[in-house]
Protein backbone atom coordinates (compact mmCIF):
# COMPACT_ATOMS: atom_id res chain seq x y z
CA UNK A 1 0.00 0.00 0.00
CA UNK A 2 1.03 3.72 -1.03
CA UNK A 3 3.03 4.85 2.20
CA UNK A 4 2.74 8.80 1.64
CA UNK A 5 0.92 10.90 -1.08
CA UNK A 6 2.02 10.28 -4.35
CA UNK A 7 2.77 13.29 -6.84
CA UNK A 8 0.05 14.37 -8.55
CA UNK A 9 -0.79 13.15 -11.78
CA UNK A 10 -0.19 15.30 -15.03
CA UNK A 11 -2.95 15.09 -17.21
CA UNK A 12 -1.93 14.25 -20.87
CA UNK A 13 -2.90 16.45 -23.24
CA UNK A 14 -3.75 14.44 -26.42
CA UNK A 15 -0.98 15.57 -29.27
CA UNK A 16 -2.69 13.80 -32.32
CA UNK A 17 -5.88 11.54 -33.54
CA UNK A 18 -5.88 7.89 -31.90
CA UNK A 19 -4.63 5.17 -34.39
CA UNK A 20 -6.99 2.97 -36.05
CA UNK A 21 -6.43 -0.17 -33.51
CA UNK A 22 -3.36 -2.94 -33.83
CA UNK A 23 -3.63 -5.82 -35.27
CA UNK A 24 -1.71 -8.99 -34.20
CA UNK A 25 -0.18 -11.43 -36.19
CA UNK A 26 -3.76 -13.65 -36.19
CA UNK A 27 -5.87 -10.51 -37.17
CA UNK A 28 -7.32 -9.76 -34.19
CA UNK A 29 -7.77 -6.22 -33.19
CA UNK A 30 -5.98 -6.05 -30.25
CA UNK A 31 -7.99 -2.43 -28.47
CA UNK A 32 -8.69 -3.62 -24.48
CA UNK A 33 -6.10 -2.95 -22.10
CA UNK A 34 -5.96 -4.28 -18.25
CA UNK A 35 -4.17 -2.27 -15.75
CA UNK A 36 -2.64 -2.67 -12.75
CA UNK A 37 -2.00 0.21 -10.19
CA UNK A 38 -0.48 -2.12 -7.44
CA UNK A 39 -0.10 -5.37 -6.40
CA UNK A 40 -0.78 -4.73 -3.00
CA UNK A 41 -4.03 -6.41 -1.73
CA UNK A 42 -6.20 -6.13 1.42
CA UNK A 43 -7.49 -9.24 1.25
CA UNK A 44 -5.10 -12.80 0.84
CA UNK A 45 -7.91 -15.43 -1.31
CA UNK A 46 -6.96 -18.86 -0.48
CA UNK A 47 -6.66 -19.45 -4.20
CA UNK A 48 -4.62 -16.06 -5.14
CA UNK A 49 -2.35 -15.00 -2.40
CA UNK A 50 -0.40 -16.65 0.21
CA UNK A 51 -1.21 -15.73 3.95
CA UNK A 52 2.21 -14.03 4.50
CA UNK A 53 2.07 -12.00 1.32
CA UNK A 54 5.17 -9.43 0.10
CA UNK A 55 4.65 -6.74 -2.32
CA UNK A 56 7.02 -4.85 -4.61
CA UNK A 57 8.38 -1.84 -2.71
CA UNK A 58 7.11 1.65 -4.38
CA UNK A 59 9.98 2.22 -6.13
CA UNK A 60 9.43 -0.83 -8.45
CA UNK A 61 5.67 0.68 -9.23
CA UNK A 62 4.87 2.88 -12.23
CA UNK A 63 4.36 6.49 -11.03
CA UNK A 64 1.35 8.11 -12.12
CA UNK A 65 3.31 10.18 -13.97
CA UNK A 66 4.93 7.06 -16.03
CA UNK A 67 1.65 5.62 -16.05
CA UNK A 68 -0.23 8.15 -17.42
CA UNK A 69 2.11 9.08 -20.30
CA UNK A 70 2.12 4.98 -20.76
CA UNK A 71 -1.97 5.18 -20.99
CA UNK A 72 -1.74 8.28 -23.44
CA UNK A 73 0.27 6.06 -25.90
CA UNK A 74 -1.99 3.21 -26.02
CA UNK A 75 -4.27 5.74 -26.77
CA UNK A 76 -2.22 6.86 -29.54
CA UNK A 77 -1.77 2.81 -30.84
CA UNK A 78 -5.96 2.48 -30.89
CA UNK A 79 -6.52 0.98 -27.10
CA UNK A 80 -10.19 2.16 -26.75
CA UNK A 81 -11.02 0.05 -23.27
CA UNK A 82 -8.85 0.43 -20.21
CA UNK A 83 -9.24 -1.53 -17.02
CA UNK A 84 -7.80 -0.78 -13.64
CA UNK A 85 -6.84 -4.13 -11.53
CA UNK A 86 -4.70 -5.36 -8.73
CA UNK A 87 -3.85 -6.50 -6.10
CA UNK A 88 -6.84 -3.85 -5.28
CA UNK A 89 -7.01 -0.83 -7.30
CA UNK A 90 -8.95 1.31 -4.50
CA UNK A 91 -5.30 0.91 -2.26
CA UNK A 92 -3.95 3.13 -4.81
CA UNK A 93 -4.08 6.82 -2.99
CA UNK A 94 -4.67 8.58 -6.48
CA UNK A 95 -6.41 5.89 -8.27
CA UNK A 96 -9.37 8.40 -8.91
CA UNK A 97 -7.09 11.18 -10.55
CA UNK A 98 -5.43 7.86 -12.47
CA UNK A 99 -8.94 7.27 -13.65
CA UNK A 100 -9.86 11.03 -14.14
CA UNK A 101 -6.76 11.15 -16.64
CA UNK A 102 -7.25 8.23 -18.66
CA UNK A 103 -10.70 9.25 -19.27
CA UNK A 104 -9.62 12.45 -20.89
CA UNK A 105 -7.42 10.55 -23.31
CA UNK A 106 -8.81 10.83 -27.03
CA UNK A 107 -9.84 7.56 -28.02
CA UNK A 108 -10.62 5.93 -24.62
CA UNK A 109 -14.28 4.78 -24.98
CA UNK A 110 -14.38 2.47 -21.58
CA UNK A 111 -12.62 3.00 -18.26
CA UNK A 112 -13.89 -0.14 -15.74
CA UNK A 113 -12.35 -1.19 -12.67
CA UNK A 114 -12.20 -5.02 -10.96
CA UNK A 115 -12.17 -4.55 -6.67
CA UNK A 116 -12.83 -6.63 -4.02
CA UNK A 117 -15.07 -3.52 -3.40
CA UNK A 118 -13.75 -3.47 0.73
CA UNK A 119 -13.19 0.24 -0.16
CA UNK A 120 -15.85 1.32 -2.46
CA UNK A 121 -18.38 2.96 0.05
CA UNK A 122 -15.86 5.38 0.30
CA UNK A 123 -14.53 5.92 -3.14
CA UNK A 124 -17.43 4.83 -5.78
CA UNK A 125 -18.86 8.35 -6.19
CA UNK A 126 -15.51 9.70 -7.08
CA UNK A 127 -14.72 7.14 -9.43
CA UNK A 128 -17.74 7.79 -10.91
CA UNK A 129 -17.59 11.78 -11.22
CA UNK A 130 -13.95 10.90 -12.47
CA UNK A 131 -14.99 9.03 -15.75
CA UNK A 132 -15.02 5.51 -14.40
CA UNK A 133 -17.92 3.37 -16.06
CA UNK A 134 -18.25 -0.20 -14.31
CA UNK A 135 -17.19 -2.03 -11.74
CA UNK A 136 -16.97 -5.75 -11.50
CA UNK A 137 -16.63 -6.63 -7.65
CA UNK A 138 -15.44 -9.83 -6.73
CA UNK A 139 -17.65 -11.81 -3.69
CA UNK A 140 -16.86 -15.85 -3.78
CA UNK A 141 -19.83 -16.49 -1.13
CA UNK A 142 -22.14 -14.81 0.61
CA UNK A 143 -21.92 -16.36 4.23
CA UNK A 144 -19.94 -14.18 5.92
CA UNK A 145 -17.88 -17.54 7.48
CA UNK A 146 -17.13 -18.69 4.17
CA UNK A 147 -16.50 -15.59 2.78
CA UNK A 148 -13.94 -15.25 5.60
CA UNK A 149 -12.47 -18.77 4.80
CA UNK A 150 -11.54 -17.93 1.36
CA UNK A 151 -10.65 -14.69 1.62
CA UNK A 152 -8.63 -14.71 5.09
CA UNK A 153 -9.62 -11.34 6.39
CA UNK A 154 -11.83 -8.68 5.42
CA UNK A 155 -15.55 -8.09 6.14
CA UNK A 156 -18.20 -9.25 3.43
CA UNK A 157 -20.26 -6.10 5.32
CA UNK A 158 -17.76 -3.70 3.63
CA UNK A 159 -18.39 -5.95 -0.11
CA UNK A 160 -22.02 -5.19 0.10
CA UNK A 161 -22.11 -1.34 1.00
CA UNK A 162 -19.37 -0.87 -1.86
CA UNK A 163 -21.55 -1.88 -3.89
CA UNK A 164 -24.84 -0.17 -2.99
CA UNK A 165 -22.04 2.93 -3.48
CA UNK A 166 -21.75 2.24 -6.88
CA UNK A 167 -25.37 1.41 -7.64
CA UNK A 168 -25.72 4.81 -6.12
CA UNK A 169 -23.34 6.50 -8.17
CA UNK A 170 -24.58 5.10 -11.33
CA UNK A 171 -22.06 2.74 -11.71
CA UNK A 172 -22.75 -0.57 -13.92
CA UNK A 173 -22.10 -3.21 -11.94
CA UNK A 174 -21.11 -6.84 -12.37
CA UNK A 175 -20.20 -9.61 -9.47
CA UNK A 176 -17.09 -12.07 -10.31
CA UNK A 177 -16.87 -15.81 -8.32
CA UNK A 178 -14.31 -17.59 -8.56
CA UNK A 179 -15.32 -21.32 -8.13
CA UNK A 180 -13.09 -23.34 -6.21
CA UNK A 181 -13.93 -27.32 -5.75
CA UNK A 182 -15.30 -28.27 -2.42
CA UNK A 183 -15.10 -24.04 -1.16
CA UNK A 184 -18.00 -22.35 -2.62
CA UNK A 185 -19.37 -25.07 -5.38
CA UNK A 186 -22.20 -25.97 -3.60
CA UNK A 187 -24.87 -23.32 -1.90
CA UNK A 188 -22.65 -20.35 -2.99
CA UNK A 189 -23.07 -20.07 -6.33
CA UNK A 190 -26.97 -21.13 -5.63
CA UNK A 191 -27.12 -17.63 -3.65
CA UNK A 192 -25.01 -15.37 -5.74
CA UNK A 193 -27.21 -16.72 -9.04
CA UNK A 194 -29.99 -15.73 -7.03
CA UNK A 195 -28.66 -12.03 -6.88
CA UNK A 196 -29.94 -11.65 -10.62
CA UNK A 197 -33.84 -12.69 -10.06
CA UNK A 198 -34.06 -8.81 -8.17
CA UNK A 199 -31.17 -7.32 -9.28
CA UNK A 200 -30.26 -5.93 -12.55
CA UNK A 201 -26.53 -6.96 -12.54
CA UNK A 202 -24.50 -9.92 -14.25
CA UNK A 203 -23.04 -12.78 -11.99
CA UNK A 204 -19.93 -14.69 -13.57
CA UNK A 205 -18.77 -17.97 -11.95
CA UNK A 206 -14.88 -17.98 -13.00
CA UNK A 207 -13.04 -20.90 -13.30
CA UNK A 208 -9.96 -21.33 -11.26
CA UNK A 209 -6.78 -21.26 -13.03
CA UNK A 210 -3.54 -22.64 -12.24
CA UNK A 211 -0.71 -20.14 -10.92
CA UNK A 212 2.64 -21.88 -10.22
CA UNK A 213 3.42 -19.78 -7.85
CA UNK A 214 0.20 -19.49 -5.62
CA UNK A 215 -0.35 -23.43 -6.54
CA UNK A 216 -3.85 -24.24 -4.77
CA UNK A 217 -5.19 -27.70 -5.18
CA UNK A 218 -8.26 -27.30 -6.55
CA UNK A 219 -6.76 -25.06 -9.41
CA UNK A 220 -5.95 -28.84 -11.15
CA UNK A 221 -9.28 -29.37 -11.18
CA UNK A 222 -11.87 -26.86 -12.15
CA UNK A 223 -15.34 -26.99 -11.38
CA UNK A 224 -16.63 -27.77 -15.31
CA UNK A 225 -19.47 -24.85 -16.27
CA UNK A 226 -21.93 -27.64 -17.24
CA UNK A 227 -21.92 -28.97 -13.61
CA UNK A 228 -22.53 -25.87 -12.16
CA UNK A 229 -25.33 -24.94 -15.06
CA UNK A 230 -26.99 -28.48 -14.20
CA UNK A 231 -27.09 -27.04 -9.71
CA UNK A 232 -28.45 -23.71 -10.86
CA UNK A 233 -31.07 -25.83 -13.44
CA UNK A 234 -31.77 -28.13 -10.09
CA UNK A 235 -32.42 -24.93 -7.75
CA UNK A 236 -34.19 -22.15 -10.67
CA UNK A 237 -35.06 -24.31 -13.42
CA UNK A 238 -34.75 -24.19 -17.00
CA UNK A 239 -31.86 -20.91 -17.70
CA UNK A 240 -32.31 -19.17 -21.01
CA UNK A 241 -29.01 -19.21 -22.65
CA UNK A 242 -28.42 -16.02 -24.46
CA UNK A 243 -26.46 -14.18 -27.67
CA UNK A 244 -27.17 -16.94 -29.32
CA UNK A 245 -23.82 -18.52 -26.88
CA UNK A 246 -22.24 -15.85 -28.55
CA UNK A 247 -19.32 -14.77 -25.78
CA UNK A 248 -20.71 -10.98 -23.79
CA UNK A 249 -16.48 -10.24 -23.13
CA UNK A 250 -15.64 -13.86 -22.14
CA UNK A 251 -18.10 -14.95 -20.70
CA UNK A 252 -21.12 -17.38 -21.80
CA UNK A 253 -24.51 -15.66 -20.31
CA UNK A 254 -27.46 -17.43 -19.54
CA UNK A 255 -30.85 -15.83 -17.14
CA UNK A 256 -32.96 -17.66 -14.90
CA UNK A 257 -36.54 -17.89 -15.35
CA UNK A 258 -37.50 -14.14 -14.58
CA UNK A 259 -34.64 -12.61 -13.47
CA UNK A 260 -33.91 -9.28 -14.01
CA UNK A 261 -30.24 -9.85 -14.14
CA UNK A 262 -28.09 -12.60 -15.88
CA UNK A 263 -25.17 -15.53 -15.15
CA UNK A 264 -22.47 -15.70 -17.19
CA UNK A 265 -19.37 -18.36 -16.86
CA UNK A 266 -16.17 -17.22 -17.88
CA UNK A 267 -13.58 -20.80 -18.30
CA UNK A 268 -10.92 -20.22 -19.59
CA UNK A 269 -9.53 -23.90 -18.87
CA UNK A 270 -12.53 -25.76 -20.28
CA UNK A 271 -13.64 -23.70 -22.42
CA UNK A 272 -10.55 -21.21 -24.11
CA UNK A 273 -11.70 -17.97 -25.73
CA UNK A 274 -8.25 -17.35 -26.78
CA UNK A 275 -9.80 -16.86 -30.48
CA UNK A 276 -11.73 -13.47 -29.19
CA UNK A 277 -9.03 -12.34 -27.23
CA UNK A 278 -8.52 -8.72 -27.30
CA UNK A 279 -6.26 -7.49 -24.58
CA UNK A 280 -2.80 -6.74 -23.07
CA UNK A 281 -2.01 -6.42 -20.09
CA UNK A 282 0.43 -4.00 -17.85
CA UNK A 283 1.21 -5.00 -14.18
CA UNK A 284 2.07 -2.32 -11.73
CA UNK A 285 5.63 -2.70 -11.78
CA UNK A 286 5.58 -1.50 -15.70
CA UNK A 287 5.85 -4.83 -17.48
CA UNK A 288 3.62 -5.54 -20.43
CA UNK A 289 2.31 -8.87 -20.54
CA UNK A 290 0.91 -10.42 -23.75
CA UNK A 291 -1.45 -13.54 -22.41
CA UNK A 292 -2.40 -14.13 -19.02
CA UNK A 293 -1.50 -17.59 -18.89
CA UNK A 294 1.80 -17.13 -20.37
CA UNK A 295 5.20 -15.77 -18.68
CA UNK A 296 6.90 -13.93 -21.73
CA UNK A 297 6.88 -10.07 -21.04
CA UNK A 298 8.58 -6.68 -22.28
CA UNK A 299 9.92 -4.49 -19.39
CA UNK A 300 8.41 -1.22 -20.24
CA UNK A 301 9.56 0.62 -16.77
CA UNK A 302 13.22 0.25 -17.49
CA UNK A 303 12.70 1.45 -20.96
CA UNK A 304 10.74 4.48 -19.58
CA UNK A 305 13.30 5.54 -16.32
CA UNK A 306 16.33 4.91 -19.20
CA UNK A 307 14.81 7.90 -21.17
CA UNK A 308 12.74 6.04 -23.75
CA UNK A 309 11.02 8.27 -26.48
CA UNK A 310 7.40 8.51 -27.07
CA UNK A 311 8.26 6.45 -30.61
CA UNK A 312 10.43 3.56 -28.87
CA UNK A 313 7.48 3.44 -26.38
CA UNK A 314 4.85 3.09 -28.88
CA UNK A 315 7.14 0.84 -31.44
CA UNK A 316 7.51 -1.69 -27.96
CA UNK A 317 3.27 -1.29 -28.07
CA UNK A 318 3.19 -2.48 -31.24
CA UNK A 319 5.96 -5.22 -30.77
CA UNK A 320 4.35 -6.96 -28.27
CA UNK A 321 0.66 -7.20 -30.40
CA UNK A 322 2.63 -8.59 -32.75
CA UNK A 323 4.26 -11.28 -30.50
CA UNK A 324 1.00 -11.71 -28.97
CA UNK A 325 0.61 -15.77 -28.76
CA UNK A 326 -2.45 -17.32 -30.17
CA UNK A 327 -3.67 -18.93 -26.97
CA UNK A 328 -2.93 -20.17 -23.89
CA UNK A 329 -0.81 -23.12 -22.89
CA UNK A 330 -2.81 -25.19 -20.56
CA UNK A 331 -3.36 -28.12 -22.76
CA UNK A 332 0.20 -28.43 -23.35
CA UNK A 333 0.85 -28.69 -19.64
CA UNK A 334 2.46 -24.68 -20.20
CA UNK A 335 1.52 -23.37 -16.66
CA UNK A 336 2.59 -19.68 -15.94
CA UNK A 337 5.20 -19.89 -13.05
CA UNK A 338 6.65 -16.29 -12.55
CA UNK A 339 3.70 -14.21 -11.16
CA UNK A 340 0.49 -14.88 -8.94
CA UNK A 341 -2.55 -13.61 -10.46
CA UNK A 342 -2.49 -10.45 -8.27
CA UNK A 343 0.91 -9.31 -9.49
CA UNK A 344 -0.22 -9.60 -12.81
CA UNK A 345 -3.59 -7.99 -12.69
CA UNK A 346 -6.88 -10.25 -12.98
N1 LIG B 1 -8.53 -7.20 -5.93
C1 LIG B 1 -9.37 -7.10 -7.07
C2 LIG B 1 -10.49 -8.12 -6.98
O1 LIG B 1 -10.60 -8.80 -5.97
O2 LIG B 1 -11.28 -8.19 -7.92
C3 LIG B 1 -8.67 -7.18 -8.42
C4 LIG B 1 -7.53 -8.15 -8.57
S1 LIG B 1 -7.99 -9.84 -8.45
C5 LIG B 1 -6.45 -10.61 -8.78
C6 LIG B 1 -8.94 -10.02 -9.93
C7 LIG B 1 -9.76 -11.25 -10.05
O3 LIG B 1 -8.90 -12.36 -10.19
C8 LIG B 1 -10.63 -11.55 -8.84
O4 LIG B 1 -11.96 -11.77 -9.28
C9 LIG B 1 -10.04 -12.81 -8.30
O5 LIG B 1 -10.99 -13.58 -7.65
C10 LIG B 1 -9.51 -13.45 -9.56
N2 LIG B 1 -8.52 -14.50 -9.36
C11 LIG B 1 -7.45 -14.52 -8.56
N3 LIG B 1 -6.78 -15.69 -8.64
C12 LIG B 1 -7.46 -16.44 -9.54
C13 LIG B 1 -7.29 -17.76 -10.06
N4 LIG B 1 -6.30 -18.55 -9.67
N5 LIG B 1 -8.17 -18.20 -10.98
C14 LIG B 1 -9.21 -17.42 -11.38
N6 LIG B 1 -9.41 -16.18 -10.93
C15 LIG B 1 -8.57 -15.70 -10.01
Amino acid sequence: MPSSTPPPCVPLEPTSQPGPGLRDSFGRVIDYLRVSVTDACNLRCVYCLPARARFQPRDMLLTDEELVRLLGLFARSGFRKVRFTGGEPTLRSSLVEIVAATSRLRGIERVGLTTNGLLLGQQAGALRAAGLHSVNVSIDSLDQDRFGRITRRGDLRDVLAGIEAARAAGLQIKINCVVCRGLNDGEDIIDLARLTLVEPWQVRFIEEMPFRKSAHASAQHPVPEEQLLARLRAAFGELELLNGGRLDGEARVFRLPNARGTVGFISPVSRPFCGDCNRLRLTADGVLRMCLLRDEEIHLRMLLRGGASDQALLDQIKLAVIAKPWGHGLPDQVFPANRTMSEIGG
